[in-house]
């Protein structure tokens, strides 16, 4: 049995020069957890050249939704750029990663931590109910180099406070924190020096980071993700899997090939 199904593509956003984003057709036994990623792909001389990738739509949504960097070179994005309406892409069939629920113990508040194309498996985690109900705050963090790069993260906030069901709790619980790092914009720098000096925090009236009260979510650049680990030992967060839960979970939002 083939380890991929082929969907259509049902729409493509081009947000900036270097980011898009696209919906496809979804699989009906196709499950996933919010906030997992799956292989996804296209036929490159008669083989699969299979990428992973973050569902950025919620796991209750007919279609599934993708936010991609476009790599000049890069072997998958250089061709996924130029998808269209009606194209097809593959899809694998086996879902996972570690920036789900069951890898956190219980808390009060749930920061969500990303740069770039790290906001992806947020997307789809924002618009989980169930979120809203374990927490009593839901910050999401989102640092880019320019303004333009905010836009998908932009949308994705204004379309859950906007949602019929979920937009009323989204508004008191849902705060959102863009920052970029190289232009003038309202916040400027990067995420980890924001949460380190309490801007974020201080930006909702929140305390500083507390190991205690505070669940995390990270998933970013390789960079950004080892400072963001030793903030995170620093102030005494237990890193959780499924197996043994703990107080943080991070994910690569790619690797360095
Ligand atoms: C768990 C996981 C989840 C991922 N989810 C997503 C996602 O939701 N959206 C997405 O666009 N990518 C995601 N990626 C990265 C993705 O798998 C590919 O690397 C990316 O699509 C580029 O593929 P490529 O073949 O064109 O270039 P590759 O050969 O894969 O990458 C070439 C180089 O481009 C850079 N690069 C790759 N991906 C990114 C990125 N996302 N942002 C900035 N620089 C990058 C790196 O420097 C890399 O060395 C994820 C990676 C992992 C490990």
């Amino acid at each position: 049995m083939a380890a991929t199904d082929l969907q259509k593509v049902i729409d493509v956003k081009h947000w900036t020069d270097r980011l898009f984003s696209f919906r496809t057709t979804r699989e009906q036994g196709f499950r996933f957890e919010n906030g997992q990623f799956v292989m996804i792909g296209l036929p490159v001389e008669g083989r699969p050249l299979m990428r992973a990738y973050s569902m950025a739509s919620a796991n209750y949504e007919d279609s599934l939704e993708f936010f991609s960097i476009k790599v000049p070179d890069g072997p998958l994005t250089s061709r996924l750029a130029h998808i269209k309406t009606g194209d097809e892409i593959m899809v694998g069939r086996k879902p996972t990663g570690t920036l789900v629920q069951d890898a956190l113990t219980d808390g009060k508040r749930l920061y969500l931590v990303s740069t770039g194309t790290g906001i992806a498996p947020f997307a789809s985690i924002i618009k989980d109910p169930a979120i809203y109900e374990r927490y009593e705050q839901v910050v999401l963090v989102h640092g880019c180099r320019f303004v333009d790069e905010l836009a998908y993260g932009d949308r994705i906030v204004s379309d859950v406070r906007c949602d019929e069901f979920l937009g009323e709790i989204a508004r008191l619980k849902l705060h959102h924190f863009p920052t970029v790092t190289r232009e003038p914009f309202a916040h400027r720098g990067r995420v980890t020096e924001l949460l380190r000096s309490g801007d974020v925090g201080a930006e909702f009236g929140l305390p500083r980071l507390d190991p205690e009260a505070d669940r995390v979510m990270i998933c970013g650049s390789p960079a950004m993700l080892s400072d963001m680990v030793a903030l995170m030992d620093e102030t005494g967060f237990v890193e959780g899997s499924i197996s043994r839960p703990g107080s943080y979970v991070i994910e690569k939002a790619f690797v360095e090939r």
